[in-house]
């Protein structure tokens, strides 16, 4: 049952934070409905109670243990760990009622504190080669977003600071930090850059107080030129790691260091993000990544196809471009689908070989825009001409670029065949509709779910 349990927490959190805080727990005893946990100290406690207490209650579930109460014991730790003031220790949330805080068990002492001195890391840059500006394909959907961050890489700190990208996942946030990495390192190798993601940060943060080397972290973190911090909506909640982040940034911006900083969503709506990391966020600029259209994942496929030496025909690129809706990732994961699969059967790389390898059904029944009106103007409790007619007021000119929207969204239909079917709109009312749609959907959380639900009654 204890292995069970642990492939449920790897299951669930990435690798390296499984190995950072679940590989050194063991199984000290089970007594009725309590389960003892034995931790190097008390770090574990905290940080698996407040980090990751849903994962465990979860996984505890999932192997029949739901009711059970952890109890962790541990060696106490000779030096106090919050001797530098890194960190208060805080009195335990109420409210996790699965686990108790606090166990000291001196009989099970080992000498486990202390044992082992790790460095931090160092200030080295695992940059991506492959995420270069040159690799990443324009469209409007991202080029507002390349603009700032090639600005940046340009003239760190006399532009834009700090540089905020956000994005939905998969459209570009990390390639374009990566970008403005490698630009900056390309023109001087002696800039001190750090790429980090915000739960590395915070990893590397915990594992500095574990053994002591809370002021080297400061120091590390304090004395580069240029910081680059991914999916910073990770830290929401984590009150020890803003904190620490929040003097982090300070200093850097301070000494008039560059930031940029990555999110999957705009910062006002980063949950549980303190007020104040929230308006420093907004000192600089703010640039959003949007789901790519058609043209730019044709251009995406084509230029990977190129990079990748794969032969791959235009028909190929628009279809494949048609099927996979929103996401970069996706679109080249199915590239390699499509071509280790070729490789394999011996295949060409043609439209039938997609649709078995992209497991698309043929008899899958198209959206047509005239269902999409159908359902729109049902929800809106309009009629379909009203949403074809010239009236422009309020209540109608939203429901329609709802529908117009959505048609370029779910149906292959160009922006003029869309105006067409609106009453002849012209196409750049279509595409302004479109991008103020796909803003608000970006941006406000009720505008979000209404598309989705949309979006799944016509599925
Ligand atoms: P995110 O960090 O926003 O989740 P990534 O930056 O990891 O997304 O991008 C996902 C994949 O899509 C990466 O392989 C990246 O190279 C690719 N990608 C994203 N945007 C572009 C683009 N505009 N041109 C080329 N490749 C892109
Ligand atoms: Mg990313």
């Amino acid at each position: 049952k204890w292995t069970a349990f642990l492939r449920e927490i790897e299951r669930r959190i990435n690798h390296e934070s499984f190995s950072t805080w679940f590989k050194p727990v063991t199984l000290h005893a089970c007594q009725g409905d309590t389960i003892y946990l034995r931790v190097p100290n008390r770090s574990y406690e905290d940080w698996i109670t407040e980090t990751y207490h849903e994962y465990v209650e979860e996984a505890l579930k999932a192997v029949g243990c739901g009711g059970a109460r952890l109890v962790f014991v541990y060696t106490e730790s000779p030096e106090p760990k919050s001797a530098n003031g890194l960190l208060d220790d805080e009195s335990p949330k109420s409210g996790k009622d699965a686990f108790s805080f606090g166990v000291f068990d001196s009989e099970l002492s080992e000498g486990l504190a202390g044992a082992r001195i790790v460095d931090l890391e160092p200030l080295e840059l695992p940059l991506n080669p492959k995420y270069t500006f040159d690799t990443f394909v324009v469209g409007s959907c991202n080029q507002f977003a390349r603009a700032a961050a090639m600005a940046v890489a340009d003239t760190p700190t006399r532009t834009y600071n700090p540089l905020f990208i956000y994005g939905g996942v998969g459209l570009g946030k990390t390639h374009l930090m990566h970008a403005i990495g490698h630009a900056i390192r390309n023109r001087d190798r002696h800039m001190r850059l750090v790429y980090i993601s915000s739960e590395k940060f915070m990893n590397e943060l915990i594992n500095a107080i574990r053994y002591d080397k809370a002021q080297a972290f400061r120091e590390k973190y304090r004395s580069i030129d240029v910081l680059l911090i991914d999916d910073i909506q990770f830290i929401a909640g984590k009150e020890r790691t803003q904190e620490e982040f929040f003097h982090t940034f300070n200093a850097l911006y301070d000494a008039q260091k560059q930031i940029v900083i990555s999110s999957d969503c705009p910062p006002r709506e980063i949950p549980t993000l303190e007020e104040r990391l929230h308006s420093r966020f907004e000192w600089g600029l703010i640039a959003d990544l949007q789901p790519p259209d058609l043209e730019t994942k044709v251009a995406i496929l084509k230029r990977k196809a190129d990079l990748e030496k794969i032969d791959l025909s235009d028909n190929v690129a628009l279809f494949i471009a048609g099927k996979i809706k929103s996401n970069i990732r996706e679109l080249e994961g199915s590239l390699i689908r499509l071509v280790a699969y070729a490789s394999l059967k011996q295949r060409p790389i043609d439209i039938e070989l997609c649709k078995e390898v992209l497991n698309i059904e043929e008899e899958e029944r198209p959206i047509t825009i005239e269902m999409i009106q159908r359902v729109v103007s049902d929800h809106y409790g309009l009629r379909v001409a009203d949403l074809k007619s010239k009236n422009n007021s309020r209540n109608i000119a939203v429901p329609r670029q709802v529908a117009m929207y959505l048609c370029k969204q779910l149906t292959n239909h160009s922006l003029p065949e869309i105006g067409r079917h609106f009453g002849n709109k012209h196409h750049t009312t279509v595409l302004h509709s479109c991008e103020k749609i796909s803003r608000l959907y970006q941006t406000q959380n009720d505008f979000h779910r209404l598309i989705n639900n949309l979006i799944s009654s016509l599925k």
